[in-house]
């Protein structure tokens, strides 16, 4: 099913209004950017229902998943950036020795300026925060935004068009709705930023029509996070961490664990262990509770099924196609060649790939492209410091599974193929905003 789209406006001419808005002055003062923030916020909390009932349509997004990740989470963005936004805007001074050879009474610092009208390009599994996230940072810079969210999540895209002009500057930001053609048409136009959030594929389409006309670009991207769980973690609290993160939004999550690396013995007690805990979150069968999601539409159905033919189902593995339902599934005895692990899995399924040492876990994963982010359980200091010298990855997280994120002021993004640039709190003013060198030199 795709979004049915009206428009009420050509591409090229809603982008020159908002340009033509920019270039009033209208979103620049401290002011507007506030007011923005706070209507945004009271688009969350008035509307938390209809968010939660769009979701459900589109994912079948559990209502506290719902609630949790796509309203109060950018609740908490928001509020974290209404509390700061000044300060983070305040110039910063250079010390006076940076000035030496400069006449007495110089000064110099930086600056955050506006970039002017970006656009932002969102993905369907967390259709709302992946849009109003990147928005809030956008809007807290003093830029005019264009929001494209995905077509994959109708019901919440139909639900983003019809709330952002009730709440937000009409004049300053607009929802475009559309698949491929009409992004193709919005990436012919002159953007001062595109902040894209996808897979790397069409992550190289945005760059490269980007590059037309300059314009910098921030790239959200994904990839296959590892997870290493030492021989000394206690494996029922690893099994109830890694399983809340795993299946959670059925694995459709850009920073899911994606595989984990163990040695065999830990492999057998984790299996077991993440068996319980998959109980203990969703009862015997997950497909009969409202507390479990689906996949998003039958490709992505079909594309994860045929990833469960690798090493052997330890538990899950039930599907239904007509039902887009996956099983929470462990796969054991996967090997570096298996067809799991050659792909981003995007779904519930959680190999574990047994590996003698950290020495062998760690040539596992700089083997592979750079992950979005890492994870590790383990109460050894030397463990700890070895993975996060010896390994790069988007983010770095030990003992919890994904919390890195909730945590805005540490920058979010990935390297090399998981993305470049970084948003959250202070972050997305970076990279929303020119970073604009002063100096004063006084006359006499
Ligand atoms: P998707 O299919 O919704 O695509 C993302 C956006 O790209 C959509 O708005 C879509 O309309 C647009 N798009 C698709 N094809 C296009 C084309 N040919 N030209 C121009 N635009 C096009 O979402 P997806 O890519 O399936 O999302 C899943 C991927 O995103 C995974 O790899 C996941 O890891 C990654 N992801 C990353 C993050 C992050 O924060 N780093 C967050 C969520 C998802």
């Amino acid at each position: 099913m795709t979004t049915a789209v009206t428009p009420t406006e050509d591409t090229a001419a809603l982008v020159a209004r908002l340009r033509a808005t920019f270039a009033t002055g209208r979103t620049r003062p401290l002011a507007w950017r506030m007011e923005q923030l706070v209507r945004l916020r009271a688009l969350f909390t008035e509307n938390r229902e209809a968010i939660a009932d769009a979701l459900h349509s589109d994912l079948r997004k559990p209502r506290p998943e719902a609630y949790a990740a796509e309203v109060d989470f950018p609740v908490r963005e928001i509020d974290h950036t209404l509390a700061h936004l000044e300060r983070w805007l305040t110039p910063t001074p250079l010390d006076r020795e940076a000035l030496v050879g400069l006449p007495e009474g110089s000064t110099a610092g930086t600056q955050y300026e506006p970039l002017g009208t970006v656009l932002v390009i969102a993905p369907w599994n967390y259709p709302v925060q992946l849009s109003m996230v990147p928005v809030a940072g956008a809007l807290a810079a003093g830029n005019a935004v264009v929001l494209k969210p995905s077509e994959l999540a109708p019901a919440t895209s139909a639900l983003m068009a019809r709330l952002v002009p009730r709440y937000l500057d009409r004049e300053a930001v607009a929802v475009v709705e559309g698949a491929v053609p009409e992004t193709t048409e919005l990436l012919a136009q002159r953007f001062d930023h595109i902040f894209y959030t996808g897979n790397g594929t069409v992550g190289r389409i945005v760059m490269r029509a980007a590059a037309e006309h300059l314009t910098p670009v921030t790239l959200e991207l994904g990839g296959k996070s590892p997870v290493f769980v030492d021989r000394d973690a206690d494996v029922t609290t690893v099994a109830k961490r890694l399983a809340d993160a795993k299946f959670r939004n059925a694995g459709q999550t850009c920073v899911a664990p994606d595989y984990v690396l163990t040695d065999p013995a830990t492999a057998r007690a984790l299996a077991a262990a993440l068996a319980e805990a998959v109980e203990g979150m969703f009862g015997a069968d997950p497909q009969s509770g409202e507390g479990y999601g689906r996949m998003v539409n039958q490709r992505h159905f079909d594309r994860v099924a045929a990833l469960l033919d690798s090493g052997t189902v330890a538990f899950g593995g039930q599907t239904d196609r007509d039902d887009v339902y996956i099983a929470p599934t462990v796969l054991t005895g996967v090997t570096g060649d298996d067809p799991v692990m050659r792909e981003e899995i995007f779904g519930p399924v959680l190999p574990i790939v047994e590996v003698a040492d950290l020495d062998e876990a760690i040539a596992f994963i700089n083997d592979r492209d750079k992950p979005l982010a890492l994870y590790g359980f383990t109460e050894n200091e030397t463990t700890r410091r070895r993975l996060a010298a010896e390994t790069s990855s988007g983010g770095l997280g030990f003992g919890l599974p994904m919390a890195h994120l909730r945590v805005p002021d540490l920058p979010f993004g990935g390297v090399g193929e998981s993305g470049m640039g970084s948003y959250h709190g202070p972050h997305s003013i970076a990279t929303f905003s020119h970073r604009r060198a002063r100096l004063d030199v006084p006359l006499a």
